[in-house]
């Protein structure tokens, strides 16, 4: 496992591959994706890959709940 470094770190890091004119970036560690994003770049994880890790489901195949309810007249 990856140490995940901190907002403060990958800020600072951000500022100087900036200032030489680099893009800070690393990869997912589940798809191996490049990323820059810096909530990316602190989970090591890309947005997809971090859904999968925190719900283990994705949205799409949330399955339907069909809540029944009695309608009684009276
Ligand atoms: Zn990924």
């Amino acid at each position: 496992m990856i140490a995940a470094p901190t907002a403060a770190v990958i800020a600072e890091m951000q500022r100087y591959a900036d200032s030489v004119g680099l893009v800070l970036t690393t990869r997912c560690t589940r798809c191996k994706a490049p990323l820059w994003n810096p909530k990316s770049l602190h989970h090591h994880l890309g947005p997809v890959c971090r859904a999968k890790e925190n719900g283990l489901d994705t949205p799409a195949k949330k399955s339907v709940q069909t809540v029944t309810g009695t309608r009684s007249n009276g």
